[in-house]
Formats: C-alpha cells, sequence, structure tokens
C-alpha cells in the first residue's frame, strides 16, 4: 500500500509578503480584513493574507487605469517591455528553489514537481512571451478601391485576470504573461487558497523593473474580489481559469456591465483511449500520469481511462498496482501529496462513495490516508459506465476510472459525449487510428503517446463547455491585443 504520511518537515521558506500590491506597494486591504492560507499536508495556518474586497478592486483597477492611461508601460518601446519581463525570468531562476518551496508550502505539491517543473516553466514562459514583445505588428491589406489600408494591433487595456490554485504559478504566467507583453495593464486576482507565491514573484517582477501600476495583485475571495473585478466597469478585458460554474458566473457577470470580452479555461472530463495495439506497461504509465499528476487537480486530467477490452483485463491489473505503489508526501522524494483544502477532500471522498454506490468495482484506494491534512489513497475504479458521476462529472482528484470498449466508432462517440471537450489521450502505435481519433475528437489539445506536454508555444483551451479563446502560444496573443483597421485614401493609387 502506498506509503504511510509521516510528521511534515518545516519548509525552507518563510512568508515575506502577505499584503495586497497595488500600484507597486503592498498595502493592507482597506478594510483591514484578513485571511487564513493552510498548509494543506495538515490544515494548520501558513499565514494571514489582506483579504481584498471591492474597494480593493477599485483601488487596483484605477491603479491600472493610470498605469495604461498614462503610462509608463504602454508607452515604453515594445523592446524596453521585453527587457524588463526578460530580467523577471533571470531572477526567478535565481528564487527558483525558494519559490518552489512557498508554492509547495501553500498548494501541498510534491516539492520536486514545484522545483524542476512549474517554476522552470515560470521563467520559461516569461521568456516566451517576452520574446513576443517586439514582434507583435500590423499589417498593409489590398482593398477594392484606392485606399491605403493598416490594420494595427493595439494594447487592449486594463486586464482583470482570475487564477485558480492548482497551478497558482504557470496560471499567473499564461495570463500576466501574454497581458504585459502586449502592453496591457493588469489586476490578478489569485485563488484563496493560494495567494501567496504570486505575491513573491510579483515583489521579482517590480524588482525586474515594471513599473508601479502595471500589475497589481489582490488575494481574495471569488464571489467579493473576483465578481467585483468581473463586473467593473473599467475593466477592459476578463481572463477567468476556474470550474465551469464559475465561468457561466464571470461571463454574466461580464455581460451585464460593461461587456467586456471574456477568455476561460474551464473544467473537463478527458478521454484516454488505449487502443489493442499498445504495449500495456507503457499505457499504464502514461494513463497514471495523465490522471494522477498534480494529485488528479487538472483541468485536463484524463479522467476517462478508456480501454480496448483485448487489453482491458491486464490493464486494469496493472493500474491497481501502479496506484497502489505511489508514494506521499511533498517534501520527500514523491509522487503525490495532499489535495488542496477540506473542500476538494470531502468532493473527492463523495465521489468515491458515488463510483461504489453507482457499482464500479473500487480496485484501490478509496478513502483519506493518515489522520491529518488532505492526503487521499491513489483510487482505481474499473467496470466503469459512461453513465455513473465518477464517469460524467469532474472529480479534481486522484481517482482513475477505467472503462472498456470494443471498437473504435464507439470509443469516438462515448469519448466525446461529454459537455467538455479540453483534451484527450490516445494510446496507439497504428497511424490510421490515431489520425482518425486525432480529426474525431473533439477537444482543444490531442495527446498521442504523450500526455500533459505544455510547451510555451503550443495554444491551449477547450471546445464546448471547457473554454472560450485560447491561452499559451501565437494564438494567446490575440486575447490580450485590440484590432484597428485605418484607412486612407490614395491620390495616385
Ligand atoms: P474551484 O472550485 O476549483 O475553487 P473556482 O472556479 O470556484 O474553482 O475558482 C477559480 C477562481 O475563481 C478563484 O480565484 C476563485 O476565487 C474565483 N471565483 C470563485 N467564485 C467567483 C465568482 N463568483 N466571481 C468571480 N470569481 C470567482
Amino acid at each position: 500500500t502506498a506509503a504511510a504520511v509521516e510528521e511534515p518537515i518545516a519548509p525552507p521558506v518563510q512568508v515575506n509578503y502577505n499584503q495586497l500590491l497595488i500600484n507597486g506597494k503592498f498595502v493592507d486591504s482597506a478594510s483591514g480584513k484578513t485571511f487564513p492560507t493552510m498548509d494543506p499536508r495538515t490544515g494548520e495556518v501558513i499565514a494571514h493574507v489582506a483579504e481584498g474586497g471591492i474597494e480593493d478592486i477599485n483601488r487596483a483597477v484605477s491603479a491600472a487605469r493610470q498605469a495604461f492611461d498614462e503610462g509608463p508601460w504602454p508607452k515604453l518601446t515594445a523592446y524596453e517591455r521585453s527587457r524588463i519581463i526578460y530580467r523577471f525570468a533571470d531572477l526567478i531562476e535565481k528564487h527558483n528553489d525558494e519559490i518552489a518551496a512557498l508554492e509547495t508550502w501553500d498548494n501541498g505539491k510534491p516539492f520536486e514537481q514545484a522545483a524542476r517543473i512549474e517554476i522552470p516553466m515560470l521563467a520559461r514562459l516569461m521568456r516566451y512571451y517576452a520574446g513576443w514583445a517586439d514582434k507583435i505588428h500590423g499589417l498593409i491589406v489590398p482593398a477594392d478601391g484606392p485606399h491605403h489600408v493598416q490594420v494595427l494591433y493595439e494594447p487592449i487595456g486594463v486586464c482583470g485576470q482570475i487564477i485558480p490554485w492548482n497551478f497558482p504559478l504557470l496560471m499567473y504566467a499564461w495570463k500576466v504573461g501574454p497581458a504585459l507583453a502586449c502592453g496591457n495593464t493588469v489586476v490578478l486576482k489569485t485563488a484563496e487558497q493560494t495567494p501567496l507565491s504570486a505575491l513573491f514573484v510579483s515583489k521579482l517582477l517590480h524588482e525586474a523593473g515594471l513599473p508601479d501600476g502595471a500589475l497589481n495583485v489582490v488575494s481574495g475571495f471569488g464571489p467579493i474580489a473576483g465578481a467585483a473585478l468581473a463586473s467593473h466597469m473599467d475593466v477592459d478585458k476578463l481572463a477567468f481559469t476556474g470550474s465551469t460554474n464559475t465561468g457561466k458566473v464571470v461571463l454574466e457577470l461580464a455581460a451585464r456591465s460593461n461587456l467586456k470580452p471574456v477568455t476561460l479555461e474551464l473544467g473537463g472530463k478527458s478521454p484516454m483511449i488505449i487502443m489493442d495495439d499498445a504495449d500495456v506497461d507503457k499505457a499504464v504509465e502514461l494513463a497514471h500520469f495523465a490522471l494522477f499528476f498534480n494529485q488528479g487537480q487538472c483541468c485536463c486530467a484524463g479522467s476517462r481511462t478508456f480501454v480496448h477490452e483485448r487489453v482491458y483485463d491486464e490493464f486494469v491489473a496493472k493500474a491497481k498496482a501502479r496506484a497502489l505503489n505511489l508514494l506521499l508526501d511533498p517534501f520527500k522524494h514523491v509522487e503525490q501529496g495532499p489535495q488542496i483544502d477540506e473542500g476538494q477532500f470531502n468532493k473527492i471522498l463523495h465521489y468515491i462513495k458515488c463510483g461504489v454506490d453507482d457499482g464500479a468495482t473500487l480496485e484501490a484506494g478509496g478513502g483519506r490516508l493518515g489522520t491529518k491534512g488532505y492526503y487521499i489513497r491513489p483510487t482505481v475504479f474499473s467496470n466503469v459506465e459512461d453513465g455513473m458521476r465518477i464517469a460524467s462529472e469532474e472529480i479534481f482528484g486522484p481517482v482513475q476510472s477505467i472503462l472498456k470498449f470494443k471498437d473504435l466508432d464507439e470509443v469516438i462517440r462515448r469519448a466525446n459525449n461529454s459537455c467538455y471537450g479540453l483534451a484527450a489521450g490516445v494510446f496507439t502505435n497504428n497511424l490510421d487510428t490515431a489520425n482518425t481519433l486525432t480529426r474525431a475528437l473533439k477537444a482543444g489539445s490531442i495527446w498521442i503517446n504523450c500526455f500533459d506536454v505544455f510547451d510555451a508555444a503550443i495554444p491551449f483551451g477547450g471546445y464546448k463547455m471547457s473554454g472560450h479563446g485560447r491561452e499559451k502560444g501565437l494564438e494567446s496573443l490575440k486575447g490580450y491585443l485590440q484590432v484597428k483597421s485605418v484607412v486612407t485614401p490614395l491620390k495616385n493609387p
């Protein structure tokens, strides 16, 4: 069985920043209120953090507005903006392990994953966007008439950005990176579960030369600070990552206020399809990673593992063994940490119960691990049917659901039978099968013989109720630019 959680060790870092960051300064909230942020290993308080309310969002938006209208950020040359973002990436690298420890402490993810994957990716993403800053340029288009026609790309203005807790700093990079590279100013509302790392790195961004007001960071709760940002009349664009239900709320708030454009990156129930030509050991390992990575807390988790009937029994036996061997405790050399908080912990346990009640076979796990914190035993269900709640609703936890299929047409139909369309995994050596599935699956990312490949240049986003728009890559810039067409008559065409 999975290794027991021992006494948690003290994180090698301390909390230096716990206030709001408005107009380049750390300040208390207008109300003076704070809220606690917890260590998911123990449920104990790490720090009390300034709680942003409506007045704080107003202050942050007016700082961002002034920094946009009067500059200097959008008025710097693109090269100057790019250099500041490059310097920021250098500072992230310099403080890599300190940032990673803070992230692990607040989020519970394994330190090795924070230090070797997430924080390096933050630096990489920032360099990617720094590289774009001075390469965004317009077009001259041919028109049917004696006209000189230019298309200009301008920053869109003040960007409101709301991010979740599962990858606090990757979500920071996906949002703040393109917004600043395009010359916008930002008000960022972090998730109430994980406010610490964004404050730390934003301080570094100012050290790198970011002018006051270009990025403002407000910690606080969704229905108050988040809703105030989404419905603010002076915010020109909203970018949101979180659950599909909250996505609907913020889209409505945006529409009812000033009709600001919104990009949404929402939930998923992504299929991972294992064909019968697969090397079963490799397929098990990949499907395991697709689901269990980050404690199962990925919007694109491969949470419906479809396995061809010819390899099904062998796959289930090996998937079970793999889950039972998972090691837990985030500051050791381990694979899985605790879930983020009590709410998510209880929700996942509830879904495990639904799986049992609905008649799926519990192969491994099925309950909490230890007596402290929010650890859940890696859980595997076989004999899962499409209609069961564990097969149709997003669990966001370490619960693998294995479903059996017979042929390609059937699995295409079943895989697409979801309100979500974020990602899909395919495991096969047959090129025709891979091509057929690639064309047929309705999802924004298709991973063939791999999963969770998140290069800075690869666009990411959802079909259907998984979202609007794309993040990362060239596509992400479109969400942060306004398009202006300029027409001038030509005297001598
Ligand atoms: P989760 O259930 O995983 O916490 P949410 O979608 O509720 O996902 O949270 C993602 C982000 O959205 C967080 O920053 C949260 O504070 C924010 N949020 C939650 N509710 C609202 C709301 N009503 N308006 C704006 N933002 C919200």
